[in-house]
């Protein structure tokens, strides 16, 4: 078991209506990985996370988690998925970033009064490995763009996933931001082995910080490592891009 992928996405083809959206999809991504699904707006990417998700029935083709398949699969509690409206949550809710991650464990606010202080504890462990401990006592309302997704994804994490999903959680965020985001989700990564899926329209930093990169268009384009992805030619990228696509290149690994 230890060995079925996290994800396993087989010839799955998928259309609204007349228009078709994803042709003949085949993806694996690996139990431990990061991987950067990136794709220009419009190219399929959210559909493809909600078929997974088993949000949306593909018409053709098949969907398995950690080797079940999704119809089948039951361990939801093992995924965790931030969407890209995480941020139209209803921020003026008079909660604190504490009580908002604490909903990751049962769902609904109100409860944490409640809580068992082992509970407190994941909580707690949760706003650690976003680096926002500090904010625990803060209302949402009053926390930046940037720091609100960080309390989105510790709600995720409270219930101690082993697959996330992040759908274009830098979307409204600065660069500068982004990039921090991003060095934090790469330590997560590291230090609690879980697989992450970080979608994304913006190929620019982020092949810095994840293990592989999948390009989407309708079809699958590229699945390599970050290393074969640089290495496949800037053309290639920028024709699937449509424009000039630079891909930055730092020595984040010896930090
Ligand atoms: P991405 O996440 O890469 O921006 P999406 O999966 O959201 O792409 O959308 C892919 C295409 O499908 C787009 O052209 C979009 O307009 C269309 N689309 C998305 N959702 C629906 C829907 N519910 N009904 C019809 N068309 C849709």
């Amino acid at each position: 078991k230890i060995n079925n992928p996290a994800i396993l996405v087989n010839d799955l083809s998928f259309h609204y209506g007349e228009k078709n959206v994803l042709e003949h999809v085949t993806m694996e991504v690996k139990q431990g990985s990061f991987l950067g699904l990136v794709g220009p707006n419009g190219s399929g990417k959210s559909t493809l996370i909600k078929c997974i998700l088993g949000l949306l029935k593909p018409q053709q083709g098949s969907v398995s988690l950690f080797g079940e398949k999704v119809q089948k699969f039951h361990k939801w509690e093992k995924v965790g998925y931030v969407s890209q409206k995480a941020n139209s949550f209803n921020t003026a809710f008079p909660a604190t970033a504490f009580e908002v991650v604490s909903m990751g464990l049962f769902g609904k606010v109100g409860l944490f009064r409640f809580l068992k202080s082992s509970d407190k504890q994941k909580v707690w462990d949760a706003l650690k490995a976003v680096n926002m401990e500090d904010f625990a006592n803060r209302n949402i309302g009053e926390l930046s763009g940037g720091q609100q997704q960080r309390i989105f994804i510790a709600r995720a994490l409270v219930s101690d996933p082993e697959l996330l999903i992040l759908d274009e959680p830098t979307v409204g965020v600065d660069i500068e931001s982004s990039e921090s985001f991003y060095k934090m989700l790469k330590n997560l990564h590291r230090e609690n082995k879980m697989t992450l899926v970080l979608v994304t329209h913006d190929v620019g930093v982020m092949t810095n910080y994840v293990t592989d990169v999948a390009c989407l268009n309708k079809q699958i384009h590229f699945h390599g490592n970050t290393k074969e992805f640089e290495e496949s030619s800037s053309e290639k990228m920028s024709a699937f891009y449509g424009h000039h696509v630079h891909v930055i290149h730092h020595d984040h690994d010896h930090e």
